[in-house]
């Protein structure tokens, strides 16, 4: 494949600085801190690279911070009976029952690491039981996303983590054997390239929102996803990358879905109960909504308001006691959404509350690329919230325990020494593929080029409701934009970081449109007017993307693996949990 950035030109003066780590973290948010944590506990060196600054950036700190959190006392089978229900298949019982499983025992042990998460008079959690997301009593627990993850850095600092600010990876690197050897990219705010040699390379650097609606996504650009793609690693359900979370239009803040915990109504232009009128349970899978919502739109009935007059005032008291986040976010915005309506909107979130992203083989994320691991947003979660999800439910508590399971793994490999060594020639070329945007003249900017490529992914007429025509329609438009990538220029080391980000994006909406092309069905996100079925004698499996090396531009070969197929995942628990948990 000709990549965008072909432009090798010798960039003298820059300074390059080379590190040698045995657990390179790729991403500062939950999944990869905790990671770090757990990796420099069994022992790694480790290094953190952040885009922004660790702990403070991706979309972790934004999170409503509801958390799904499960006790063995808890009725695990009827909790696994509703969540395949509203995920509308694709799980792996096996994978998400390891995952709902430890997460009470993997909060309990965030909590006894000093991270600030409430407690019972009597010790225990402090646990919500929530209507939300199409689930009618699901055990969460409120965090304070900000202080959560502000402490969540200090733990991977006492680990002896190194954490990198600032410092954007454009490139993995490959050994002469295939397997992962590092990465390469740069720090903006110090102008300088770095190559970083590590054993083992955890992925962690989020999902894609192509900036959409909410809050927090403006970093979620899908580097994860091009990154591991370019290094050979497979990306899976990569159709699930599309979500539209239902959100005031007025403003934005955390967790809005927790109020359609209390009973609010949604209704359309005429004041009728759109949920109702769609037949569909209250509450709804956010899928569900969002079809309702969009149908009432198109068919005239909009716009649609929430509508939570008729709680009863002890109710949103207690509610703004459990959750005292979403509450004052709530309050700062000024506008009192019990007191009138206000218009919702579904507000696109892409990956992060789909599921499609790097296909890992197992709980411990390994991908296939040997010494890769990918985790929380950035892994493919279909295995564990199938063909749906949403924000405020179980991604949390994924991003913990992928982020857990994998440092430890990433611990264990680091211990089998160096990666094999990688051509020079190889790491000259990124390191100029990383710098090709800077100083271009008459190039392309990244503002436009984004721009470009929202109008196709954002538009649910294009993206909600799909179709054979419209997927080939833009694949074809995004062939445009990619040569818009190709000479995308930038003004200086900030702009570049849009540079990659959109480069990465553009990736990403390929490899999305060409999965969902693939799959002939209609199902939880994806759905297709040419086939507006649930096909489950066809379609119990998972697309696998995979990044061709041929033509001028990118292409992905998609195929399919069913789910019962033993090669689609392994759900045994990782054997490298061993000693970490206490
Ligand atoms: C508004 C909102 C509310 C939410 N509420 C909830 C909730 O209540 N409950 C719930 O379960 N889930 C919720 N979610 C989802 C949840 O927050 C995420 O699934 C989870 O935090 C993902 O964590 P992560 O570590 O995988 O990714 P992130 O937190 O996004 O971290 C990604 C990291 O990778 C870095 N990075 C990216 N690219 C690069 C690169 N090229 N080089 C170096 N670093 C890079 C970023 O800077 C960042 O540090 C919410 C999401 C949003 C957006």
């Amino acid at each position: 494949m000709a990549t965008s950035m072909s432009d090798p030109r010798p960039r003298l003066g820059v300074p390059v600085d080379e590190w040698e780590t045995d657990v390179l973290v790729i991403g500062g948010g939950l999944a990869g801190l905790v990671a770090a944590r757990v990796a420099g506990t069994a022992g790694a060196r480790v290094t953190v690279l952040a885009k922004g600054f660790a702990g403070a950036d991706g979309v972790s700190p934004f999170a409503g911070g509801v958390a799904l959190c499960l006790f063995p006392e808890d009725d695990l089978d009827a909790f696994l009976d509703e969540h395949e229900w509203a995920c509308e298949g694709l799980v792996h019982r096996e994978a998400v029952t390891r995952v709902a499983a430890i997460s009470g025992r993997l909060w309990e042990w965030l909590a006894a690491q000093g991270v600030p998460v409430e407690r019972e008079p009597l010790g225990t959690l402090r646990r919500r039981w929530l209507r939300v997301g199409g689930r009618s009593r699901v055990p969460r627990l409120a965090l304070e996303s900000v202080s959560f993850m502000r402490h969540l850095r200090r733990c991977a600092l006492a680990a002896g983590a190194r954490i990198l600010d600032h410092g954007v990876v454009t490139e993995l690197l490959t050994g002469e054997d295939g397997g992962v050897a590092g990465a390469v990219g740069f720090r903006y705010q110090e102008g300088r390239l770095f190559r970083i040699r590590a054993r083992a390379v955890v992925l962690a650097a989020g999902g894609c929102a192509w900036r959409g609606a909410h809050m927090g996504v403006h970093s979620a650009m899908g580097e994860g996803y091009g990154l591991a793609a370019r290094a050979g690693a497979e990306l899976a359900s990569m159709e699930y990358c599309t979500s539209y979370i239902a959100t005031c239009s007025l403003f934005d803040s955390h967790g809005q879905d927790v109020l359609a915990a209390l009973g609010g109504r949604f209704r359309n232009r005429l004041g009728e109960n759109i949920l109702e009128r769609h037949g569909e349970p209250d509450p709804a899978p956010p899928q569900r909504l969002t079809l309702a919502m969009l149908t009432e739109w198109l068919e005239g009935r909009g716009p649609v308001v929430f509508d939570l007059r008729a709680i009863p005032a002890e109710r949103r008291r207690q509610w703004e006691r459990d959750f005292p986040l979403v509450a004052r976010a709530l309050a700062r915005t000024g506008v009192d959404v019990f007191a009138q309506p206000v218009p919702w909107i579904p507000g696109f979130t892409g990956s992060i509350a789909g599921s499609g992203g790097v296909r890992t083989l197992d709980l411990a994320g390994r991908t296939t690329v040997p010494g890769l691991f990918a985790v929380g947003d950035t892994a493919c979660r279909t295995p564990v919230v199938g063909a749906g999800s949403g924000l405020t439910y179980l991604n949390l508590s994924w991003a913990l325990a992928s982020g857990y399971w994998a440092g430890a793994a990433a611990a264990e490999l680091a211990r089998e020494g160096l990666p094999a060594p990688t051509e020079p020639a190889v790491e000259a070329e990124a390191w100029n593929r990383a710098l090709a945007p800077l100083g271009r003249e008459g190039g392309t900017r990244p503002v436009d080029v984004l721009r470009r490529l929202q109008r196709l992914v954002v538009d649910p007429e294009r993206n909600f409701f799909r179709s054979a025509a419209g997927l080939k329609s833009s694949l074809r438009d995004l062939e445009g934009v990619w040569d818009d990538v190709c000479r995308l220029a930038a003004a200086d080391w900030h702009d570049l970081v849009r540079c990659h980000e959109v480069e990465h994006a553009t990736l990403t909406a390929l490899a999305m449109f060409s999965s969902a092309l693939v799959r002939q069905e209609t199902r939880g996100w994806h759905r297709r007017l040419d086939f507006p079925r649930r096909d489950d004698t066809h379609w119990r499996r998972w697309t696998v993307a995979r990044l061709e090396p041929c033509g001028e531009r990118p292409a992905f070969r998609v195929h399919t693996i069913a789910l019962e197929d033993p090669a689609a995942f392994d759900a045994r628990l990782p054997a490298a949990e061993v000693g970490v948990l206490p």
